[in-house]
């Protein structure tokens, strides 16, 4: 034990030595600079001051003057200058992948290292870190993944979480784990991050820690919203407020002759200013008129409008998310507004992209260029551009919500809150003064929420509970209670259902084995419960597949004017077997096979696929098949074949879609010449209009499987794949035998099916098997 503390001691003035060193050679120079210009640097002293006095210290900025870059670097610094860079282990998470990567290659540059060595970054499935790294970004689902392993965690110096203000689940749930470890581990240091927003909420949730806020610079930013900006372009909107159906405007349209949609806009906000509901009337329309999705012309008007009349700088775009990023991006490249394509360079920026390209996001661009970044909220706090002086906002977000009534998550765009309006505003004032033109009316800006609901009250909590689960925190219910925002107890009471009904927890809310590999898995259990289904039953490239493509997204695109051919194309690739999961498998091992053949690009123009999304499922199938080797349900070194003698038995396939998604099932019921289907929860739903099976009236099986169920202009089940009765009692939840004793039932009473007591008895003894070797 001499030894190596006297290796330790060595090795800190080693690291003390080089640290100075590096920081006095001339290659660090102008990175220095740019550093003691942030404003976080004129803190450096009162930061690492309180860091030292305090055990929990919240911390708030203006986005961008340094936070997620220079305060865990400040630590890290001063542990190597006071002999302890040897032992100090800092941990900062980060909400998002992308950033946890992006901050830590930044960091390794300021410090003149490859990324890897002192800093380093993990995320899910993912890591560049070695046995040197002292400060490590990780996202907060590795970091709650860690604390599975090591509750105390054991040996981390100093923790820093980041972005609290955007209260993510993943965020608010650490945060009940940490004020509970804090105070038997008297040495961990706590350091919370936030935006300027709320930060004495935390302060008083860690029993009122001292506070520090960090003056920004930012310069003034005009604002300018709709009413200014069609004016501006002389844009007309028209498409999708002539396409809504259901409000008052509609009915008065009819009668009202034909003008000009936003004269008429306006208007309907006037009549109704005339009744007491005001303002929801208003935001109704309104509502209304930006439909569910953005109205890219006027964006594109908007960017054409700057790029013709305004000065240079970097434009930043909000969009919703990535089907609009292309979209837009391809127009722009494509010439269609704006003029000679080279004169920009267009950057889209998505929290899902595997990394982003440092130099260009970050870079000035080339002389005569024009930056354009087509970002989605990512850009909003987590990741600053300082070239940007032209912000254009559509005003959303995607937006998970859940409505625990009905077991309904809805991922829709909705309007942001003014915080995140006042944030995007704020990212055009970087380096000069700037313009933000926002994309919708005052009257919206008015009615938008000061802050957007947490995510732990806007999301099902199926895979939470799990996690509470595996760390043992007790009982899901009271550990919930102590959150900042405690979630409705009917969320909770809905997903440990859902954990009971797919095997994943006993009766009494404890772990089954299934549940414990579930844990290990960090995917929704529904989806992890495939990949293991998959496995067992020879079908592992179908589930991995089609996993994938769950847990990511969907790789057909949806284009603006060629939607009949494209859903032509999904349809040709589901052929007969009325499924949407069919339909993506095949589509992909197509793409495999073109790529192969060197067609991969008329592969996807032809089909409507998109490239990158093809990309990455197939890049995510090889990490969940690393995974599924890590919890011994995949030998590798029996090949993947044996693990796919019926991953062509496309009944089998579905069998395994029916395990997975278990319990969203829905009966299909013929009404004459066309099927109604009903779900348990909501009774009668609709089948999604992209879906392969909307236009089908009649189905040869009797119930349908689904992903998810979206409620929009009606419910729509997404995603659907039509099943037998004998997948389901084989493969479904648990079977109760009926009232009558003639047959048995599913879903707490909802279906029914007779069957004989021998056969029964039979379906009874081939279910136990299959718990078995889940649950081995
Ligand atoms: P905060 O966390 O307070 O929002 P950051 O620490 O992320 O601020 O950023 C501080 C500054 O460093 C910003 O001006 C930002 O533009 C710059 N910066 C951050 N990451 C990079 C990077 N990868 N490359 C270049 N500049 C970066
Ligand atoms: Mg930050």
């Amino acid at each position: 034990a001499q030894q190596t503390d006297s290796s330790k001691e060595k090795l800190n003035v080693e690291l003390k030595q080089k640290q100075e060193n590096m920081q006095a050679s001339d290659s660090l120079k102008a990175m220095n600079s740019f550093r003691e210009n942030l404003p976080a640097f004129k803190m450096k002293s009162t930061f690492l001051k309180a860091v030292q006095e305090n055990q929990v210290l919240v911390v708030s900025g203006e986005t961008g003057c340094g936070k997620t870059t220079q305060l865990p670097q400040f630590i890290l610094e001063e542990e190597i200058l006071c002999l302890r860079g040897a032992t100090c282990n800092i941990i900062c998470t980060q909400p998002r992948r992308i950033s946890a990567i992006s901050v830590a290659a930044r960091i390794s540059a300021e410090r003149g290292e490859s990324l890897g060595e002192t800093v380093g970054y993990q995320i899910r499935l993912e890591a560049k870190c070695s046995a040197q790294t002292r400060l490590l970004f990780c996202t907060t689902g590795v970091l709650l993944r860690q604390l599975v392993q090591d509750p105390e965690l054991t040996g981390v110096s100093h923790l820093l979480v980041d972005e609290i203000h955007e209260r993510g689940m993943n965020e608010d749930f650490l945060l009940i784990i940490l004020r509970d470890l804090l105070p038997r581990r008297p040495d961990l240091r706590l350091i919370l991050m936030s935006a300027t927003i709320n930060a004495d909420m935390f302060s008083k949730y860690f029993a009122n820690a001292p506070m520090i806020h960090i003056p920004g610079f930012t310069f003034p930013v005009t604002e300018f919203f709709l009413e200014d900006v069609l004016e501006k372009t002389r844009y007309n909107i028209k498409s999708e407020f002539d396409n809504y159906e259901g409000n008052s405007s509609r009915r008065r349209k009819q009668q009202v002759s034909k003008k000009d949609p936003l004269t008429e806009l306006f208007e309907d906000i006037d009549i109704d200013a005339h009744y007491k509901n005001y303002s929801t009337a208003a935001r109704k329309s309104l509502e209304a008129w930006s439909g569910s999705k953005m109205d890219l012309g006027l964006v594109e008007a908007a960017i054409e409008y700057i790029c013709r009349n305004e000065g240079d700088g970097a434009i930043l775009v909000f969009l919703t998310g990535w089907e609009e990023i292309s979209k837009l991006f391809d127009t722009i490249k494509a010439n269609n507004f704006l003029g000679d394509p080279s004169k920009f360079l267009v950057l889209p920026l998505h929290g899902s992209m595997p990394t982003i390209n440092q130099c260009e996001i970050f870079d000035r661009p080339p002389l005569n260029k024009r930056k354009i970044v087509l970002a989605t909220n990512i850009a909003e706090s987590s990741i600053t551009i300082d070239d940007v002086v032209h912000v254009i906002d559509c005003g959303k977000a995607k937006e998970t919500s859940y409505d625990a009534l009905n077991k309904l998550a809805c991922l829709l765009p909705s309007w942001i809150s003014k915080a995140s309006a006042h944030q995007r505003c704020g990212r055009a004032g970087r380096v000069q003064p700037g313009v933000c033109y926002r994309l919708y009316p005052k009257v919206i800006h008015d009615e938008m929420l000061e802050y957007q609901l947490p995510e732990i009250l806007r999301t099902p909590l199926q895979e939470l509970c799990l996690q509470i689960k595996s760390l043992q925190l007790g009982t899901v219910g009271s550990f919930l209670a102590k959150a900042l925002q405690p979630p409705d107890p009917l969320a909770v009471q809905n997903a440990i259902e859902l954990l009971k009904t797919i095997g994943a927890l006993d009766d009494k809310e404890e772990l089954t084995p299934l549940g414990r590999h579930l844990c290990t898995i960090p995917l929704d259990p529904n989806i992890g419960k495939m990949l293991l289904m998959g496995s067992i039953f020879q079908c592992l490239n179908p589930a991995l597949t089609i996993a994938a493509a769950l847990a990511y997204r969907d790789p057909f695109v949806l284009p603006l004017n060629r939607k009949e051919e494209a859903d032509a194309a999904k349809r040709s690739f589901a052929g007969d077997s009325c499924s949407d999961h069919i339909a993506l498998l095949k589509a992909f091992e197509g793409w495999k096979d073109a790529k192969r053949s060197g067609r991969e690009r008329e592969f996807c123009w032809d089909n409507f696929l998109s490239p990158v999304t093809l990309q990455l499922i197939d890049e995510m199938r090889i990490q969940f098949l690393n995974l599924l080797s890590d919890i011994g349900f995949v030998d590798k070194s029996r090949g993947i074949h044996a693990y796919n003698q019926y991953a062509r038995d496309l009944e089998m396939v579905c069998a395994i879609l029916c395990a997975g998604l278990y319990p969203n099932v829905v009966q299909c019921k013929r009404r004459g010449k066309r099927t109604a289907f009903y779900t348990k929860e909501v009774g009668k739903v609709d089948i999604h209009p992209a879906s392969v099976n909307a236009g089908i009236h009649l189905f040869p099986l009797p119930y349908m499987v689904y992903s998810e169920k979206v409620k929009t202009t009606s419910i729509y089940i997404r995603d659907s794949t039509n099943i037998s009765d004998y997948a389901l009692l084989l493969f479904g939840g648990s079977l109760i035998p009926s009232k009558s004793g003639e047959g048995i039932e599913m879903l707490g009473g909802y279906l029914h099916f007779s069957a004989s007591k021998s056969v029964i008895e039979l379906i009874k003894k081939l279910r136990g098997e299959l718990y078995k070797l889940l649950n081995r």
